[in-house]
């Protein structure tokens, strides 16, 4: 067989299913196959007809067992040793009767028949769906009875002879239709692992799509959430900007109203920063906004709590659900931490430190527009504070829309 045919014979499912069906009927003939030879030998052996039958069986032994060894190459490769298996231990089968014949004479020869005959049925059952297979186990047994029975010279003898080409086509007949059966059988099994394949396939594909579309859409919200954050965000302080804290400003008024819970607001505003930058420049002022911006950030304690900036060097704190009281507490701990921090401004006209002023308003919303007032408010005080000498708190003389707290 040429590496051409071989392939293409491993490559097609029909053949190899049929294959490893043969080779499986094969590995489960060796018993049988080498006690009935055992039991033909005993027989000739216990009565002193043939004793050296035996040394057939041990080559029918030794044929049968390497077989089943080669056989467990795959593909075309234990094809070609099943065949030669096959035809070994036909060729085996078919020389028995011949051998005891011999040995023993014709009348002897009767057992041995018999046995070789049912050798070669089995073999039909066994590997009919292969016509090269079943022609190579079974034909040399039929070759050899045919022969003897002719050899006889009897009327018994002939009539053998023409019963077993008789009963050896009825046998390939049969064998024929076990064939297209178990050759159907097979095929149906093939289509069927062919699809349940396919469908495997068509899953495993599904499932990577799936995969792709969720990394994707993953990716495409992590950059959207990361857009968003560096709109949110100011770039030279890492806080929220002006942008995301109206938006918060709006939000938190919403849930305050809803809620009629407290919502207050801290702005703050760096005391003599134009001469803080004249005297130190601009990159110094930038540091400057940084500390202060961080300093804020850190009396965010609860969650909803927020530090904005929301102009050049003015910032803002909002505090949800805090009141009036708790917020101006707040804003004093601010000033007196940032007052504390010591940043050298020998241009203030406060002290020898940086500062800052600080407005408190608060409001209990009694409308959506509450937040507007609030921040005015806020804006109010702090302008009183500027007015009241810089680096204090004030808090807002009136009250917001609605409900708002006054000092
Ligand atoms: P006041 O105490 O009344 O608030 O006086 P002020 O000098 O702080 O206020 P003014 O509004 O006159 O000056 C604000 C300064 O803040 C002017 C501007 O150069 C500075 N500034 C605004 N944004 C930035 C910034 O991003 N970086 C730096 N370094 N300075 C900034
Ligand atoms: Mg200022
Ligand atoms: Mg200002």
């Amino acid at each position: 067989m040429t590496d051409d045919r071989a392939g293409r014979d491993d490559d097609d499912p029909l053949r190899r299913a049929s294959i490893e069906l043969l080779v499986c009927n094969a590995a489960s003939g060796v018993v049988p196959d080498l006690l009935v030879g055992a039991l033909c030998c005993g027989f000739y052996s216990v009565t002193g007809l043939a004793p050296r039958l035996w040394l057939w069986w041990l080559v029918l032994a030794f044929v049968r067992l390497a077989g089943q060894r080669a056989m467990r190459r795959r593909g075309s490769a234990a094809r070609g040793a099943l065949l030669a298996t096959l035809a070994a231990s036909g060729l085996l089968w078919g020389i028995a009767p011949l051998l005891v014949a011999w040995l023993a004479g014709m009348d002897a020869a009767f057992a041995a028949i018999l046995l070789a005959a049912g050798i070669a049925i089995a073999a039909f059952g066994s590997y009919g769906i292969d016509a090269r297979a079943a022609l190579l186990a079974t034909l040399p047994i039929a070759v050899a009875i045919v022969g003897l029975a002719l050899a006889a010279a009897s009327l018994a003898g002939y009539a053998v002879a023409a019963a077993v080409p008789l009963l050896y086509a009825h046998q390939c007949l049969v064998a024929v239709q076990a064939r297209r059966t178990l050759a159907a059988q097979i095929r149906r099994r093939v289509e069927s692992e062919a699809l349940a394949a396919e469908r495997g396939e068509r899953a495993a594909k599904a499932t990577a799509e799936l995969d792709r579309r969720l990394e994707t859409e993953r990716m495409l919200r992590a950059s959207r959430d990361r857009a968003e954050r560096l709109s949110s965000t100011d770039a030279l302080t890492g806080i929220a900007n002006r942008r995301y804290f109206d938006k918060r400003l709006r939000a938190e008024v919403s849930r305050a109203f809803r809620a009629r819970s407290p919502l207050s607001l801290v702005l703050a505003d760096l005391d003599y920063f134009k001469q803080y930058n004249d005297l130190y420049g601009h990159p110094q002022g930038d540091e400057c906004l940084r500390a202060f911006a961080a300093l804020l950030e850190s009396y965010c304690r609860r969650g909803g709590d927020l530090a904005a900036r929301v102009g050049g060097e003015e910032f803002a704190l909002l505090l949800p659900e805090t009141d009036y009281a708790a917020a101006c507490h707040l804003a004093e701990q601010a000033r007196a931490a940032f007052d504390a921090a010591g940043i050298l401004h020998e241009g203030s006209q406060v002290k020898d430190n940086a500062t800052a002023s600080f407005g408190v308003a608060s409001v209990t919303p009694d409308g959506l527009e509450a937040g507007e007032a609030l921040l005015a408010q806020a804006d109010a005080a702090l302008y009183r504070a500027k007015g009241q000498g810089r680096n204090r708190v004030a808090g807002a003389a009136g009250a917001a829309t609605g409900a708002a707290a006054a000092p």
